[in-house]
Order: structure tokens, then C-alpha cells, then sequence
């Protein structure tokens, strides 16, 4: 580790501005906070999450970016190509001051191996998500999408609540380590198996997993005894899934609820092939990545294979959005898609009326900014039950990490209303600084995966990327304060294209009309991308609203 380059990442909080103006410094703040030893996997190596998620090609690339940030004008644009910035242009003050393009490859090319190329040779960085784009904010930022999932889950097999029931999962890492959290937010049991023990252990620490076991027996017994006794308790198994799912089955152990989130959309960085410890796949890895991921691909094709067999066995099993079915099937897992991707099982119905995970962030770094920012929430859509006690279990469970943030899915309409009142609290003084909004590329209208967000469209339309592109020139159109288009997110390389959005509300009259562009066009995106497909609700919703869709059945 190079403590040099862990100097550079600041935690700049209050309100004295060390670049131009709050959208410069609300871009520069955001890419720390990815950065923040508190909110990335491993900041040494610029990864944020996701596999090998990164906030800048290289430390270079980092230095020339907060350089850059730091001179930047109101009315210059900034590109960053892949995690390194390319050129500062003069634009217009309500242009975004940056624009992000990352890992994006012509699509014949468009798979692990050429990216691998070009990511030794320093020409391209892996932004997965929100690490690239800058508006990740740990597993905060997943944990109430994870939590609806749970939620939705629980109504369809469960009389909506997961009392009494165990959940099994994998993966303890930056997105996956709020299944837990989500688990016995719903009074469920979970073991989560993780194959790092320091990934446990910073679970446990930030609150989002109760206990740590070492071995199957001691696991499964306390999950038995909570399940009897219907407490809501989450266990941390050390091990590897690839492994233990089979132990398990040996026991004649069937979990009610089964599932996945170890990062096996990148078999290379993102998996650790069965019966390897983490120094020996560390080790292989660099020495032989080709035999690495043989190794690995057949270990998830094995992981897979033992899901199935659960799933026979009568465990409710579905994919969480890591394309292990995919990587399965390659590997000759014919039956691998028999159990269902997350969307189309529990999501779309909210992505139709443009909901999804909405977040914002204080740039004050003061917690009290998010508690009257939830307040305001409480107040606004008092009539929305659902989403109140969101807020309320929020505040109560969830620990900020970093820059203080909340998560809520808002949809169309919402979104603008509640912008706008953010900007209002600027304005008025009631924050001290200015507040971040943005969401996930995970979200209604901004990305195209059609082994998850847009698995199984009703029109058929998975693989259109027409959607997340529109998504991104209009919200830059609108003025966003930083628009990002990004390859292979979630799913790995060949596989998604999505799109990101931020905007600040600095409290200015130029905020609030950028802010009520934007918080319209992008959920607007959601439901009209819907719409299209065929989605009664997002049709109905598309009504309401009086969108203007030009070939949209009256
Ligand atoms: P991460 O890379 O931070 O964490 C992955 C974890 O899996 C690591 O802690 C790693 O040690 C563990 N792991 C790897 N191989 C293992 C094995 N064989 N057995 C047990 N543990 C193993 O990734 P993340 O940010 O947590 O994301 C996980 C996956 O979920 C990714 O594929 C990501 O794209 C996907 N994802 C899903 C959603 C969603 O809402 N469904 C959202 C974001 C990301």
C-alpha cells in the first residue's frame, strides 16, 4: 500500500469551496467520498466496488482529475474518458461541468478479454456502476432496493414477512453486504456466506451483520434456533459458496429463500474459484489469469449447479443481479435461467411508475443536514406509509458512511417535487451546504441489461440500448451537474449499458429550474421506457402525468 496515495483522498466537509463553485466542488467532494476508506472496498487500488469498480483509471489520472476540478470554470465542461480526464471545454453555465464516458467498447469487441487488454495497457478503467460515475455511497446506497426486493419477496411466499424463515446468500462485499441489513429489516434469518473474513467483519462493525460463524454446523443451528423463536438475526459464514452450498445440501439443509451476490460477473477479479484461499487465487491470478478463470467459471458453473438443486428442494431461488446464470450457462448449465433474475420477480412494477434508488447527500458533511432533509420527507409524502417508515427504519438502522446520505425510491413526480425542496433548504439557509441528488445506474429508465434490469421486457426489447443513451443526453440537456455512459455495469462486459445522473441544489434560482428539468426527464425516462413495452401501470402512470408520448395509446 502506498500511504502517499491515501494522503490525496481528503474528506472536505463545510462550506469553504476549494474549487469554482458547488458544482465543481460537489463533483470533487463525491469522487473523495467514493474514495473514502469508510465507503470503498480498497481505495489502495482506486476500486470503490463491484469487482474492480474504480473512481480513476490510475493515481495519475486522480491527481489530474482533482487538478482539473479544482480549476475548472462555471461555464468549462470536463470529459472523462474511462477515469482520466481528456480536456476541459468552455460550454455554457448550464451545462454539466462534467461529462463521463467509461468502459464503453464497439460491441463485436465488448467482452472480459478485450477489456483486459486494454485495462493493462492503461487505455480503460472498469466504472461498474456508481464507482465510475461518483455518487456511490456504500452499501447504504443499495440497501433499501435490497430491502423492497426482500420485501416484495416476502408478500408474494411469505404473508409479507420473512419471520421464520432463513435466508441463504453469498457475498459480503460493497453491494452484497446489505443483505443482512435487508433481511432482518423484513424479521427475516440470513447466512451470508463470504469468503473474506475482513469483508465479515466490517459488516459486523458498520452494523449490517450480527454475528460472524466458522463453520456450517454452528451456522445453521443458530439460524435454526432464530427461525424457531422467529427473531430476526443474521450470521456471517467464512467459507466458499462455491463449496459450502454443497455441504450444505449434503446436510440435507434447504434455506427457504436462496440467493447470490458475490461479484461473479467478472470471474477474473470478482470470484474466488472453489477451495482456494484468498492469498493462492491472489497469487494465481497474476501469475496465470487465463487457468484462474477456468478455475473460477467452473466453481460458479458448480455454484450454480447446487442452487438448482436447492431450488428443487423447495428453496424460493432467484438471481441478484451478478449474471452468475449466464456465466453458468457458458459453462454448459443448460437449465441455469430456471430461476429468475430480481426485476422481472419483484422490481418492474416499481420501475414502471419511474421509481428506484434516489439518494442524496449532504456536502456540509454534517449528519443534522440528512435528519431535516428526512423530516422534510416525513412531511411532504405523509400519506405515503410505506415510504415513511422507510425514512423512520432508516434513520434507526442505517449508519452514514463517509458524507452523510439517504437513500428512498421516489418516483415521477416525487423526485421533482422533492428536489425542489432540497434546493428550497439551501436556499433558506436551513442546511449549511449544498446537497447532492442522484440515484444508482440501476434505475427505471436508465439502463439497458437484459440479464437483469431488463431481463424479460413484455415487448421483448432486453437488449435495446436506445433507452440509456436518450437517458443520458437529456439529462445532460436539462443541465445535470455530471451525466455518465457506462458498458458492462452489474452484468459484466457484452452484457449492459446504463447511464448515471447527479445534479446539485446549491440553493440558486438556476439550481431549481436545472433540478426540475432533470428530476422530470430522467424517472420520466422510466416510465416512458416502460410505456413503450407495454407495461399497463407505466402506461397508466404516463397518463396521469399527461407525458407526452406521440405513439402512446389514448
Ligand atoms: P464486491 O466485489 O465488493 O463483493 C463481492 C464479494 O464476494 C467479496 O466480498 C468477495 O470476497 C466475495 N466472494 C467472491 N467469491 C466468493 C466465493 N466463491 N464465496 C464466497 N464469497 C465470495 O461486489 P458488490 O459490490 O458486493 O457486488 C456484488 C455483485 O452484485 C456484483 O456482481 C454486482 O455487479 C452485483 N450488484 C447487484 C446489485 C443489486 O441490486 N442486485 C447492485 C449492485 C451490484
Amino acid at each position: 500500500m502506498n500511504s502517499n496515495n491515501m494522503e490525496k483522498i481528503k474528506r472536505y466537509r463545510g462550506t469553504s469551496l476549494n474549487t469554482k463553485g458547488w458544482q465543481q466542488e460537489a463533483a470533487l467532494r463525491m469522487l473523495m467520498n467514493n474514495l473514502d476508506q469508510d465507503v470503498a472496498e480498497n481505495p489502495e487500488e482506486l476500486v470503490v466496488y463491484g469487482g474492480i469498480g474504480k473512481a480513476a483509471r490510475n493515481w495519475e489520472s486522480f491527481d489530474a482529475i482533482v487538478t482539473s476540478l479544482k480549476s475548472l470554470e462555471n461555464d468549462e465542461t470536463l470529459l472523462i474518458q474511462s477515469g482520466k480526464p481528456v480536456v476541459m471545454f468552455k460550454t455554457h453555465e448550464n451545462a454539466p461541468r462534467v461529462l463521463i464516458a467509461n468502459s464503453n467498447l464497439v460491441p463485436a469487441y465488448a467482452n472480459w478479454d478485450t477489456f483486459h487488454e486494454l485495462d493493462q495497457k492503461g487505455l480503460m478503467m472498469y466504472g461498474q456502476m456508481t464507482a465510475g460515475s461518483w455518487i456511490y455511497i456504500g452499501s447504504q446506497g443499495i440497501v433499501q432496493g435490497t430491502y423492497e426486493t426482500f420485501a416484495e419477496l416476502a408478500k408474494q411466499h411469505f404473508h409479507s414477512s420473512l419471520k421464520g424463515t432463513i435466508t441463504l446468500t453469498s457475498g459480503l462485499g460493497g453491494m452484497g453486504g446489505a443483505q443482512p441489513l435487508a433481511v432482518t429489516m423484513n424479521g427475516g434469518v440470513c447466512i451470508a456466506i463470504e469468503v473474506d473474513e475482513r469483508k465479515i467483519d466490517r459488516r459486523i462493525t458498520t452494523g449490517y451483520l450480527d454475528v460472524k460463524a466458522y463453520s456450517i454446523e454452528e451456522a445453521i443451528h443458530a439460524a435454526k434456533e432464530a427461525k424457531k423463536t422467529g427473531k430476526a438475526l443474521s450470521i456471517g459464514l467464512l467459507g466458499n459458496a462455491s463449496d459450502l452450498l454443497y455441504n450444505m445440501i449434503e446436510r440435507n439443509f434447504t434455506p427457504d429463500i436462496l440467493t447470490d451476490q458475490t461479484s461473479s460477473h467478472d470471474p477474473l477479479n470478482g470470484y474466488i474459484p472453489s477451495g482456494m484461499s484468498l492469498k493462492q487465487a491472489d497469487k494465481l491470478r497474476k501469475i496465470n489469469p487465463k487457468e484462474y478463470v477456468k478455475l473460477s467459471k467452473a466453481s460458479i458453473a458448480n455454484h450454480v449447479k447446487a442452487m438448482l438443486a436447492m431450488m428443487e428442494k423447495g428453496a424460493v431461488t432467484f438471481d441478484y443481479g451478478n449474471n452468475i446464470r449466464q456465466v453458468a450457462k457458458d459453462e454448459g448449465v443448460e437449465n441455469a435461467y430456471k430461476f429468475p433474475g430480481f426485476v422481472p420477480a419483484y422490481i418492474r412494477p416499481q420501475f414502471c411508475e419511474g421509481k428506484g434508488p434516489f439518494r442524496w447527500v449532504a456536502l456540509s458533511g454534517d449528519p443534522e443536514d440528512i435528519y431535516k432533509t428526512d423530516e422534510a420527507i416525513l412531511r411532504t409524502f405523509s400519506d405515503n406509509e410505506h415510504l415513511c417508515n422507510w425514512i423512520k427504519m432508516a434513520q434507526k438502522k442505517i449508519q452514514f458512511q463517509g458524507l452523510p446520505s439517504r437513500i428512498c425510491w421516489l418516483g415521477y413526480g416525487e423526485r421533482a417535487k422533492f428536489g425542489k425542496i432540497l434546493n428550497d433548504m439551501v436556499a433558506s439557509g436551513e442546511l449549511k451546504a449544498p446537497i447532492v441528488i442522484g440515484r444508482d445506474h440501476l434505475d427505471a429508465g436508465s439502463v439497458a441489461s437484459p440479464n437483469r434490469e431488463t431481463e424479460a421486457m413484455k415487448d421483448g426489447s432486453d437488449a435495446v440500448a436506445d433507452w440509456p443513451i436518450l437517458n443520458a443526453m437529456i439529462n445532460a440537456v436539462g443541465g445535470a451537474t455530471w451525466v455518465s455512459v457506462h458498458h458492462g455495469g452489474g452484468v459484466g462486459m457484452g452484457y449492459s449499458i446504463h447511464a448515471g445522473v447527479v445534479i446539485v441544489a446549491d440553493g440558486t434560482k438556476e439550481a431549481e429550474r436545472r433540478i426540475q428539468r432533470v428530476l422530470t426527464t430522467d424517472p420520466g425516462m422510466g416510465v416512458v421506457r416502460h410505456a413503450d413495452a407495454g407495461y399497463e401501470l407505466a402506461m397508466k402512470t404516463a397518463h396521469h402525468h399527461n407525458i407526452q408520448m406521440p405513439m402512446l395509446e389514448k
